[in-house]
């Protein structure tokens, strides 16, 4: 399964994951149409899926054009069905989704929004966590408690260390500048944030990052507990 990075809006990341014996193709949020339009019609692919973390406009505003021009179906959670328009498959927490090479397990991790859910493909120890995880920091707290989102974290945090995180933006400098603040000694993290910034420099993404190096840099997971964890998130609310 081949995964092209394809940047969309401002600083949203959508992903096309690629079967590349048939080119039959799914797409991670669209954020908008074209980029990944374009990248289909040069590379000749048959996008089949489309598979929404959550229902805000900058993961969701491709679908329609993607899904009427391909006939591609979406891929939602049960919950958002009054959110997301036009859903064809709606999946729940803990299933186990397959068609030809793409399978993934889905993990609903409320708090960005209620139904927010992560694709888990297992077989290839990749996560594409929408809002909930980035690089160095989480997504806002919108529409669930600070409870949920650190409940979902942890559920995030459980999986192999070599698990490869596909995130929703390019936040990581930012959030490297907040995590550095408050975690300055951290040898870690004071390594990773010269790989960022050499990937910045050069024009690429700093996507994937692993489990492993989010739990020894990433101050939202370092947290030990939810009082830690609010602290943390309502500091960078205002940051
Ligand atoms: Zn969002
Ligand atoms: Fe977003």
């Amino acid at each position: 399964m081949k995964i092209e990075i394809i940047k969309c809006l401002e600083d949203n990341f959508s992903y096309l994951l690629i079967n590349e014996e048939n080119s039959n193709a799914c797409v991670v949020d669209p954020g908008e149409a074209k980029p990944v339009l374009k990248y289909i019609e040069d590379n000749k692919i048959n996008l089949k899926y489309i598979l929404n973390t959550h229902h805000h406009g900058d993961h969701i505003g491709g679908n329609n054009i993607l899904k009427s021009r391909f006939n591609a179906k979406i891929l939602a959670f049960e919950n958002d069905k009054d959110k997301i328009p036009m859903i064809d498959i709606f999946l729940n927490d803990g299933q186990v989704w397959k068609d030809d090479i793409f399978e993934f397990k889905v993990m609903h991790v409320p708090g960005h929004t209620l139904g927010h859910i992560c694709f888990y493909f297992f077989n290839k120890k990749i996560v594409f966590t929408g809002d909930t995880l980035f690089s160095l920091g989480c997504g806002r707290v919108f529409e669930g408690s600070h409870d949920d989102m650190f409940n979902s974290l942890c559920k995030l945090k459980s999986l192999p260390l070599e698990t490869k995180i596909y995130f929703g933006h390019e936040y990581t400098l930012n959030n490297s500048i907040f995590c550095n603040k408050f975690d300055e000694n951290n040898s870690e993290l004071n390594k990773k944030i010269i790989d960022i910034k050499k990937k910045l420099n050069n024009g690429l993404p700093t996507v994937p990052s692993s489990i492993k190096d989010e739990l020894d840099c990433n101050i939202f997971l370092r947290a030990k507990n939810l009082k830690e964890f609010s602290k943390l998130r309502d500091l960078k609310d205002n940051f």
